[in-house]
C-alpha cells in the first residue's frame, strides 16, 4: 500500500481514496476528519488526479491552514505555492486582490477588523449627526454584518418600521463611506467575492474549471454566504469534499447553519456519505463523558464514537470556594502534569468567556509559568500597534480615511477638531479623500495639515526601496510615534510592543514568505467590454501566468492584510513551551494531552443568554462537547462557588453539564480548605472593590413554603454567623451555600443543619 495511506482505518481509507465526486464525511470529534482531508490532498496530488493549482482547501483558522501545509509537506513533497489553502476570509481576500478591478475595489484596499469597523461606524454616525443612543454603533454593526451574511446589500433590505428603515439607510451610507475610503470589513470580503463570481461569468467559469477539488473542514460551521460562495466556485466537474460534525456546530450565533449539511447532500448530489466512528484522540473515560453529554441533545444527525485506547485516568472534578482557589488548583495540577513529563504546550486551560482569563493569567504569571493566550488581548488590537498600523496604511494608501483620522493628530500636531471638520466638509464637497482634500484648507489648520502631508510624503519616498522591517522602523521613527511613547511615563511596554511589530514583520516574511515570492498563478485579464452600466462585467478572457504575488501586492500590503486577518488568532512567542489559554470556541479542531475546563457554573457555562434563546442550550452543550473532546489523556473540570466577573461577585451553582456526565468516569476532589494563593486579588482592587453582593443572585427553585432566602443572615452552632448566598434543591431537600466569614463558604443541607435566623 502507498505510504500515504498507511495507518488509515478502512473507513478513512475509503474517504481518502473516493473518486472525484462530492462527498460528505460526517464524523465525531477526534475521528480523523482533518487528517483524512489532508491525506486526501496528498493522495490526489501524488496520484496525479489533481494539480496543486486545481485544489482549494478551506480551513477554520489561519493556524489550521499553516498546519495543513506543514502536514502536507511531510506526507508528500508538494510545492505549496499554487495551493489555495486558507480560511474563507483569507481565500476571499486572495480572490479580491487578484480581481480588485472587477470587484470595483482600489488595488490597495485595506481590511477593517471588528474594532476598525466599529470606529468607522461611530464616525459615520457622528458626521451625519445621528443620535448614537438611539442607534448604538454596535447594534448598527450587527445589523450590517447580519445583512451581509445573508447576502443582502442595503438596497436589498426592506425596513419593517421607521426605525429599521433608518438602520437600512445608515447601512447604505456605511457602504458608500467604505467604498469611498477603499476599505472592506470581514463580511464584505465574502459578500464582495460572491458578487464578483455571480456577476462575472468568465471569472466564475475560469475558477470552476480550475478547481477540480474543493475540500472544506469544519463544514458544520459554514454560514449561508460561505455556502453560496462554495456553490459559486464549484462547477459541474468540481468535487466538493466536506467534513464536519453536527455535534460541534458552535457558531449559530454568527449565522452558521448546520442545515447546510443537509442542503449540501442535496445540492451537490452527494452519494458518498462516510461516517468515521473510531476516535483516535481520547481515552475511554473522556470519550464516554463526551458521548453521554451530547446524548442530551435532541437535534442530532446521530453518530457513535468508540475508542480502543482503554479507559485512562478518571476525569478529575474540583469544586472550589472561589475563582482564586480554582486557579490555585489548576496551578497544583499543572505542576503534577509537568512533573509527569507533559510539555506545557500540551496543556490547555479553556474557558467559556474571555473575561475569565484575567484571573488565570495573573495566577500563572505570579507562579512564573509561561502561557499564551489565544484570542485574548490581541497584539494587533493594542492602541500603539493600531497607531503604527494606521501610519503604515497611509503609506500604502493615503486615501484611507479611517487611518488618516486615527493619526493625523497623533502624536499631537495642533490639528484641532474644527480643522478636521472643515476638512471633512471639503472632502464631501469635492468628493475626494480627506488626505486629498488638504490643499483646500487654508489658515493655521492648513499649515498644520501641510506639515502632516510632508511627514507622510517624506516617509513614502524614503521607504521606496526598503525591505519591510526597515520600512516599519522608519515609520516608527519618522511618524514620531516611538519618540512619543519613549517620553510617556508608562510607555515602556508600548515601546517594546512597537519593537515587536518589527519582529512580527520579520517573522511574517520568513513564515508567510511563500505568499509573497511564490504563489504565482496570477490571473491576467483582458478588460474588453467595460461599460458604465456594467462595470463589473469586464473580463472576457482569463489567462493564468506565473507571476509572483508581489507584482500585485507589496510586502507592506500583504503584511497589513495579515495584521487584519490574523488579529487575535494567537499571541507572540510561538516557539516557547507555554501553557495554552483560550476560549472553548477557539479550541475547535485542536487537541492537547491535558485539558482544563474551568468555570463550569450555571450562567457562565451554559451561558445565561443561551438559556433564553431557542436552541441556545443545545448549542452550549455542543460547545461543552467540543471542550471535552479536545483532551487526549487527562481532563479536568472545575467550578467555583464564587467568582468575580466584570466587577461583580457572582454566587454560583455548578453547571448542569456536570450533572449530565456519567458518575463512573469522574473523580470528585475535595475542595481545598484554604487558599495558599492569596496575592492575586491585591492588584486589581479598583475593579474588584465591590462589596460581596451579587448583581444577579441565584434565586433557587424552592417552593413558596421555603422560609429561607438568599441574603438571609443565620447562625450555625459551630461556624457562627453567616449569610445565605445561594439555595438549591426542592422543599425538603434544600441545600444552602452559606458564607461563614472566616470559616469560608459551606454547603449545608437545611434539613439537617440546625440554623437559626438572626
Ligand atoms: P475534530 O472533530 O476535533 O476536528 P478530527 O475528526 O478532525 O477532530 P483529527 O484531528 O484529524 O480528528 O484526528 C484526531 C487525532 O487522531 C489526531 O492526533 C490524528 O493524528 C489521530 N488519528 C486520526 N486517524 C488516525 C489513525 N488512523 N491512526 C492513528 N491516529 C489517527
Ligand atoms: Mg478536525
Amino acid at each position: 500500500m502507498d505510504k500515504i495511506l498507511e495507518n488509515l482505518n478502512p473507513e478513512q481509507l475509503a474517504a481518502v481514496t473516493l473518486p472525484a465526486q462530492s462527498a460528505l464525511i460526517l464524523a465525531g470529534a477526534g475521528s480523523g476528519k482533518t487528517r483524512v482531508l489532508t491525506t486526501r490532498i496528498a493522495w490526489l496530488l501524488k496520484t496525479g488526479q489533481a494539480s496543486t493549482a486545481g485544489i482549494m482547501a478551506v480551513t477554520f483558522t489561519n493556524k489550521a491552514a499553516r498546519e495543513m501545509m506543514l502536514r502536507l509537506s511531510m506526507l508528500f513533497p508538494v510545492n505549496t505555492r499554487n495551493l489555495w489553502v486558507g480560511t474563507f476570509h483569507g481565500l476571499c481576500n486572495r480572490l479580491l486582490r487578484l480581481h480588485y478591478r472587477d470587484a470595483a475595489l482600489p488595488q490597495s484596499f485595506n481590511i477593517l477588523d471588528v474594532q476598525d469597523q466599529l470606529s468607522t461606524i461611530k464616525r459615520l454616525l457622528k458626521t451625519n449627526n445621528v443620535d448614537d443612543e438611539k442607534y448604538p454603533p454596535r447594534n448598527l454593526m450587527y445589523f450590517i454584518n447580519g445583512a451581509k451574511e445573508r447576502g443582502l446589500r442595503a438596497s436589498d433590505v426592506d425596513g419593517q418600521d421607521d426605525y429599521e428603515r433608518r438602520m437600512v439607510e445608515l447601512y447604505g451610507m456605511y457602504e458608500e463611506q467604505c467604498q469611498r475610503e477603499g476599505v472592506v470589513d470581514f463580511a464584505e470580503l465574502l459578500l464582495r467575492s460572491c458578487e464578483l463570481l455571480e456577476r462575472n461569468q468568465t471569472l466564475r467559469e475560469h475558477y470552476q474549471e480550475r478547481f477540480r477539488h474543493i475540500l472544506v473542514d469544519e463544514f458544520q460551521d459554514t454560514n449561508d454566504l460561505q455556502y453560496k460562495w462554495l456553490k459559486l466556485l464549484a462547477g459541474d466537474r468540481t468535487a466538493v469534499f466536506a467534513v464536519g460534525d453536527d455535534d460541534q456546530s458552535i457558531y449559530a450565533f454568527r449565522g452558521a447553519n448546520v442545515g447546510n449539511m443537509l442542503s449540501f447532500q442535496h445540492d451537490f448530489q452527494v452519494n458518498n456519505l462516510i461516517r468515521l466512528e473510531r476516535n483516535y484522540r481520547s481515552y475511554g473515560n473522556i470519550l464516554d463523558a463526551a458521548n453521554t453529554l451530547i446524548a442530551h441533545n435532541t437535534h442530532r444527525l446521530g453518530k457513535n464514537l468508540h475508542t480502543d485506547a482503554g479507559d485512562g485516568e478518571p476525569i478529575r472534578v474540583c469544586e472550589s470556594p472561589s475563582d482564586l482557589n480554582e486557579v490555585q488548583w489548576i496551578l497544583d495540577e499543572v505542576g503534577h502534569l509537568i512533573h509527569d513529563g507533559i510539555p506545557r504546550s500540551e496543556i490547555a486551560v479553556l474557558y467559556r468567556s474571555n473575561a475569565q482569563s484575567r484571573v488565570i493569567e495573573h495566577g500563572l504569571f505570579s507562579a512564573g509559568i509561561p502561557y499564551r493566550v489565544y484570542g485574548g488581548l490581541r497584539f494587533f488590537e493594542r492602541a500603539e500597534i493600531k497607531h503604527a498600523i494606521a501610519y503604515l496604511q497611509l503609506i500604502d494608501n493615503p486615501d484611507n480615511n479611517a487611518a488618516f483620522l486615527r493619526v493625523v493628530n497623533f502624536p499631537a500636531r495642533g490639528i484641532g477638531a474644527r480643522t478636521i471638520e472643515s476638512l471633512q466638509e471639503m472632502s464631501r464637497l469635492h468628493d475626494v479623500s480627506l488626505y486629498a482634500a488638504i490643499p483646500y484648507i487654508s489658515g493655521k489648520g492648513g499649515t498644520a495639515l501641510a506639515s502632516f502631508v510632508r511627514i507622510i510624503q517624506g516617509i513614502r519616498s524614503e521607504v521606496k526601496n526598503m525591505d519591510l522591517p526597515a520600512l516599519i522602523q522608519t515609520v516608527l521613527d519618522k511618524s514620531g510615534l516611538l519618540m512619543y511613547y519613549q517620553k510617556e511615563k508608562d510607555g515602556t511596554d508600548r515601546v517594546e510592543n512597537l519593537g515587536q511589530l518589527v519582529s512580527a514583520a520579520t517573522q511574517f516574511l520568513s513564515e508567510e514568505g511563500f505568499l509573497l515570492d511564490a504563489p504565482a498563478l496570477v490571473v491576467e485579464q483582458a478588460h474588453a467590454q467595460q461599460t458604465v452600466d456594467n462595470p463589473l462585467l469586464t473580463v472576457d478572457r482569463v489567462i493564468e501566468a506565473d507571476v509572483p504575488l508581489t507584482m500585485i501586492m507589496s510586502p507592506l500590503a500583504a503584511f497589513l492584510t495579515h495584521a487584519s486577518l490574523e488579529a487575535g488568532e494567537n499571541q507572540a512567542d510561538e516557539g516557547q513551551d507555554a501553557l495554552q489559554l483560550m476560549t472553548v470556541h477557539s479550541a475547535k479542531g485542536l487537541e492537547f494531552d491535558a485539558v482544563f475546563i474551568t468555570g463550569l457554573e450555571e450562567g457562565l457555562f451554559p451561558h445565561e443568554n443561551s438559556v433564553k434563546e431557542n436552541g441556545g442550550l443545545e448549542e452550549e452543550r455542543r460547545l461543552m462537547y467540543v471542550a471535552i473532546t479536545r483532551a487526549r489523556k487527562r481532563l479536568y473540570l472545575s467550578y467555583a462557588q464564587t467568582r468575580m466577573l466584570h466587577g461583580h461577585m457572582r454566587y454560583n451553582i455548578s453547571s448542569r453539564f456536570l450533572s449530565e456526565l456519567p458518575e463512573e468516569n469522574l473523580k470528585w476532589l475535595a475542595p481545598r480548605k484554604q487558599s495558599v494563593y492569596s496575592g492575586i486579588r491585591k492588584e486589581p482592587v479598583a475593579q474588584f472593590g465591590q462589596p460581596a453582593v451579587s448583581d444577579k443572585p441565584f434565586s433557587g427553585s424552592f417552593g413558596k413554603s421555603s422560609e429561607w432566602q438568599i441574603g438571609q443572615a443565620v447562625i450555625h452552632k459551630k461556624f457562627g454567623e453567616g449569610v445565605i448566598v445561594s439555595l438549591e434543591g426542592e422543599r425538603a431537600n434544600i441545600r444552602a451555600r452559606i458564607n461563614f466569614g472566616r470559616f469560608g463558604m459551606k454547603l449545608l443541607d437545611l434539613g439537617i443543619a440546625k440554623l437559626e435566623r438572626v
